[in-house]
């Protein structure tokens, strides 16, 4: 498909460092570097703030090693290497909501070693979300976020603030989930890079600017035409993946990604907010029920039906994992999502991410997982 319906998304993703400088400029704003998508970025747009999620960017880098180990993932290491760089020096802030360790330690980090960071906030949060204490601890937390922030920018967040960052990221989110619906269909008219860019990049632009932009998209998609052949359905799983050269190559070799269980997808969007009265308990119990992390999928595994459904749903034929090398809640998750897959008829590839990734090789794994497949069919 190359009609350039989707070149916005793709623009802001590959100059995702001007956006942010000419909104600063535009807004007289701060941006805020966020780590993980459990931040609440509500209350940071409330406080009239742009949450920008740091990336990696997928180059050899040698600049980590001193501070985080080297077999802490890839996708730490080189966000590390960003904040090191001095490629997000705009950023006046830094955040963390409490993930696993080895982001722990990024973000410890970067807020030493980072010369441009004014301010910084650690947000502690349960990785038991399903404890019947964890969503009170959650309100206390967001609560003392939100007074950090007044704080930072020197007056009141009012409610009216609040519901109007609810309002903005529930809106992104419907809007997020409506184009992605598209992907139920036969033969999509939104692939799966296409659907990256869209989800990856509302993850650091403006919301505003971006529901502006999936509408005009939404409102073209029922007129544009299917240009290219659907190939074998393909889900993808795992942590954080903007590597577009790769989802790029997958859809080259006789596939179509449909959907997609990854912090830089789906888990980030799929669930709205519920209306109430008390904005900040609408957040705290948005972020405790969302499609978990399986940092935080204790002590059921909610995942593994999620993902599941979202495999039937979307009519995956088969799923492969992108496994951050060295990221342990993954990892230690893997066996049985894989199984509870396999044993539904679903069977999966497991490819293992870093910074860099060899795209020749993985193209075999992929050209000979197809290959399986159609013999599978034939007998
Ligand atoms: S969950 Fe895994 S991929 Fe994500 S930051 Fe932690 S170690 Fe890295």
């Amino acid at each position: 498909m190359s009609s350039g319906l989707f070149d916005q998304f793709k623009s802001w993703y590959e100059n995702r460092h001007d956006y942010a400088r000419s909104w600063k400029e535009r807004t007289g704003g701060q941006v805020v570097a966020t780590m993980c998508t459990y931040t609440p970025e509500e209350v940071l747009i409330a406080a009239g703030m742009l949450p920008v999620r740091v990336l990696g960017a997928h180059e050899p880098q040698n600049v980590s090693e001193p501070h985080i180990f080297g077999m802490f993932c890839p996708f730490c290491r080189d966000s590390l290497s960003q904040g090191l760089l001095g490629r997000y020096d705009y950023c006046e802030g830094v955040t963390l909501t409490q993930s696993c360790i080895q982001y722990r330690q990024t973000f410890s980090s970067w807020r030493q070693h980072v010369p441009t960071v004014k301010w910084d906030y650690y947000l502690p949060m349960p990785n038991e979300v399903q404890s019947r204490h964890a969503r009170t601890m959650h309100y206390g937390e967001v609560k003392k976020f939100r007074s950090f922030m007044e704080g930072v920018i020197g007056k009141p967040i009012t409610d009216l603030d609040l519901k109007r960052g609810n309002d903005v990221v529930n809106e992104n989110r419907r809007l997020l989930r409506e184009l992605f619906e598209y992907r139920k269909e036969t033969n999509p008219r939104v692939n799966g890079v296409e659907a990256l860019y869209a989800s990856i990049t509302a993850q650091f632009v403006d919301k505003e600017d971006h529901n502006r932009e999936l509408k005009r998209v939404l409102a073209e998609l029922p007129n544009r035409k299917q240009d290219r052949p659907e190939g074998v359905r393909f889900m993808t799983i795992g942590s954080e993946n903007d590597d577009i050269s790769f989802m790029a190559m997958v859809e080259s070799v006789g596939s179509t990604i449909v959907i997609d269980d990854q912090c830089s997808g789906t888990r980030y969007f799929w669930n709205e907010a519920r209306p109430g009265d008390d904005q900040i308990a609408m957040i705290a119990d948005r972020y405790c029920d969302r499609p978990a992390c399986p940092t935080k999928d204790y002590p059921a595994h909610t995942r593994f039906d999620h993902v599941l459904k979202l495999a039937k749903d979307f009519n995956a034929r088969a799923a492969i994992f992108l496994q951050q090398k060295f990221c342990d809640p993954h990892e230690g998750d893997y066996p049985d999502p894989k199984k509870h897959l396999e044993s539904n008829g679903i069977p999966t590839l497991f490819l293992e991410f870093d910074i860099t990734n060899p795209l020749g090789p993985f193209r075999i794994r992929i050209e000979a997982f197809l290959e399986t497949m159609s013999e599978e069919e034939l007998f």
